[in-house]
């Protein structure tokens, strides 16, 4: 598989913790990322219904705006006793505010009012999108499957990290520091976010 990127890469996204996520993700493979920010592109909606329709139409919208190859990703938690709510509309959730905290309380009422019962099966997905100037793009999917926990714990991450137990551990992601959570191991083994994990998959198809 040629490697797909050449130099300069658009990272799409304004979102100073993602940027320096992913620019930290790419930099051992020598490729100099650039923000979209940082090249005034607009930020477009994210009108699709699934994660990996949302990372493309953000993708594309960078590299046609720059003419330089861009990448972009989509993330969310789902609930299985919910549908797969919040899904696509997770930062959303958390309403105009951000407040995680509230979001947290907010899912824990809404399984209560289901009736649901422990363990409460969730799963969060990174779907990452690279694309061409001339608007070709793939697509890689990451996933890390867990149960929900109340009352939340730990304070390190973001987002619904204090409530994600994830499989296999005794901490929750709000209970881990980044690099246990994100980083790529090097002896080729699986990483244990849904992020890490579906950008193992867009370097081994389009870094190698
Ligand atoms: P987006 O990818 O910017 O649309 O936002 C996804 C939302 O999903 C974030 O605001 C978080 O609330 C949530 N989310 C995604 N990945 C994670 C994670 O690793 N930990 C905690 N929350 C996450």
């Amino acid at each position: 598989m040629p490697r797909l990127i050449e130099g300069r890469l658009v990272i799409a996204t304004h979102n100073p913790g993602k940027l320096w996520e992913i620019a930290a993700l790419l930099k051992p493979y020598g490729v100099e990322a650039v923000s979209a920010g940082d090249l005034g592109l607009p930020e477009p909606e994210e009108t699709g219904d699934t994660f990996i329709a949302n990372a493309e139409l953000k993708a594309l919208a960078s590299a046609k705006g720059s003419g330089l190859p861009a990448i972009a990703d989509d993330s969310g938690l789902c609930v299985d006793a919910l549908d797969g709510a919040p899904g696509i509309y997770s930062a959303r959730y958390a309403g105009e505010g951000r407040d995680f905290a509230a979001a947290m309380q907010k899912l824990e009422k809404e399984l209560a009012a289901k009736g649901a019962k422990p363990p409460f099966r969730a799963h969060f997905v990174s779907a990452i999108s690279l694309a061409q100037p001339d608007g070709a793009v793939r697509s890689f999917e990451g996933k890390v499957f867990g149960t929900l926990i109340f009352p939340p714990r730990g304070g390190l991450g973001f987002g619904y990290d204090p409530i994600f137990l994830p499989d296999g551990h005794d901490k929750t992601f709000g209970e881990m520091w980044a690099v246990e959570k994100h980083s790529i191991p090097d002896d080729g083994s699986e990483a244990l976010s849904h992020r890490a994990r579906a950008f193992q998959a867009f370097a081994k198809a389009c870094l190698a």
